[in-house]
């Protein structure tokens, strides 16, 4: 490898919503900022990881860091976030020497939130360091405001369940604040407020969001008034990236049935990597498509109560039938009109295919990028991380998606709701409308992505800049 390009080193850690945004940043780099790529990846769903990778350009360099028995190390009710934290932090030795092992040292480590604690190791080996937040720059915002706050306006917040103001963004309010948040003594909580403390450390934030889709609250982050005093280093927007569809998609079952569909007449439904329903929920979703009367593709997972996120970590075992949770009969009797497709679906595929015209989704940051920037409206049902966030952002701010009154991370959203939601956005004016505002999105994100000058792509090269003048100054540095 010659050393006259700049080379990133990317960490992406466990959870399809992390490495897919990571991969699509290390192709940016290969395809149009001249950098060689090395993503090291922790991931604990195999096969999914795998067939990703596969698809990938041959330009990437992927390594995989061995898994880190978290078993032996933590409490298995722990949370994703904690359970995140302490993968990436027993990882950092065997990160450390797969770099020390490269031909060619990287000039950059770019990092997701849950590998901030690498930072210890650029340091060391002379690496600018990046982190790059895969979710939206309101998340950014209140990731790295909330450890800077002082315990009344904390206090105000949590307790007694008061909007938490953030300078020169929207307000969160208590019901849509994360959960990680709401106990102060869970290690969760801890976990969080260091990395909202660590992210500022980096020499940039990267963040998928861009300029016109998050205006004010990008202006935030860079007034040294309001926000620009906690994020303290530049702020990059560089999305949307998002996985765009392959171009030697197999056709499989969901695209052939999805060809013989009207033109945006099927309802996606999925709920993201790890988002998983409750029995109730389930049959009450399962009833709702039903008499919705509409066409539907649906993503099920075998339930599992009081754990919305229950896949995220075990997207392998897809061994139970989906007849034996779904309610008696519903298969047979919606076989005309629906599809169900365990575990996991081509999801990129069936959102960018013209017969789908909704998306029921959890609101992962990744499944809304991938609805926006294909022109699709959404019913927002988020259950657990930012997704309460990004469901407001989505119904409230952007005006892309509708959002059921009851709250489906707090109790059973029933089959009527589901029903009438669902035929809101397949059937009624407030589909078509909402549909024209995500198009609208899907070009000013196309804009912001073009290598003439959009201001995403001009983002990701003020990053190769520094990248180049950080290696020249390394070279100059070798020669004495
Ligand atoms: N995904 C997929 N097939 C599925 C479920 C998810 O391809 O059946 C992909 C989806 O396209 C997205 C990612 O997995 O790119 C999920 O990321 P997101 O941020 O939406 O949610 P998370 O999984 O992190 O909650």
């Amino acid at each position: 490898m010659q050393n006259t390009k700049p080379h990133a080193a990317l960490l992406a850690s466990p959870g399809m919503g992390h490495l897919i945004p990571i991969v699509e940043l290390g192709k940016r780099l290969v395809t149009y900022h001249g950098f060689h790529v090395t993503i090291f990846v922790v991931a604990t769903d195999v096969s999914a990881t795998q067939s990703l990778l596969r698809q990938q350009c041959p330009n990437l360099n992927i390594i995989k860091l061995p898994l880190v028995d978290i078993p032996g190390l933590i409490d298995s009710t722990a949370t994703i976030v904690t359970k995140l934290a302490v993968m990436m932090r027993e990882t950092l030795p065997s990160l450390r020497s797969a770099i020390l092992a490269l031909k060619s040292p990287p000039t950059a480590l770019i990092v997701d939130v849950f590998g901030t604690e690498a930072f210890a190791v650029a340091e060391e080996l002379n690496m600018l360091k990046y982190v790059f937040d895969t979710s939206n720059a309101w998340f950014l915002a209140i990731t790295i405001y909330v450890p800077t706050i002082d315990k009344n306006v904390e206090d105000k917040h949590i307790i007694q369940k008061q909007p938490l103001r953030i300078p020169g963004c929207k307000s969160v309010r208590f019901d849509d604040t994360l959960e990680a948040y709401l106990d102060r003594n869970d290690q969760t909580y801890i976990e969080y407020k260091r990395i909202g403390i660590e992210m500022p450390m980096a020499d940039g934030i990267l963040v998928n969001t861009w300029e016109d889709l998050e205006p004010s609250t990008l202006g935030a982050l860079r007034d040294s008034q309001m926000l620009g005093r906690v994020a303290k280093v530049p702020v990059y927007p560089i999305g949307p990236l998002s996985r765009p569809v392959g171009p030697s998609v197999t056709r499989n079952q969901v695209l052939n049935w999805l060809d013989m569909q009207r033109n945006e007449s099927v309802i996606y439904v999925s709920f993201g990597s790890g988002g998983t329903l409750s029995s109730d929920q389930m049959t009450e979703l399962a009833w709702g498509l039903e008499l919705s009367k509409q066409r539907f593709v649906w993503v099920v997972r075998p339930p599992i109560d009081n754990d919305a996120s229950g896949t995220f970590f075990n997207l392998e075992d897809g061994s139970q039938e989906a007849q034996s949770f779904l309610p008696k009969g519903f298969l047979a009797r919606t076989s005309e009109v629906g599809l169900v497709i365990p575990m996991w679906a081509p999801q990129v595929e069936i959102l960018a295919h013209p017969s789908v015209g909704g998306f029921l989704s959890h609101c992962g940051w990744n499944s809304t990028l991938e609805s926006i920037t294909n022109g699709v409206p959404m019913i927002a049902w988020p259950l657990y991380a930012e997704q309460k966030m990004n469901a407001t952002l989505l119904t409230e701010e952007l005006g892309v998606a509708v959002q059921p009154k009851t709250s489906a991370s707090e109790c059973v959203v029933a089959r009527a709701e589901i029903e009438m939601m669902v035929r809101r956005i397949m059937e009624d004016e407030d589909g078509f409308e909402i549909r024209k505002t995500a198009k609208e999105l899907k070009y000013s994100g196309e804009k912001a992505l073009s290598s003439k000058g959009g201001s995403s792509y001009n983002s990701l090269s003020q990053i190769a800049n520094d990248c180049e003048l950080s290696l020249l100054f390394r070279k100059a540095k070798a020669q004495g």
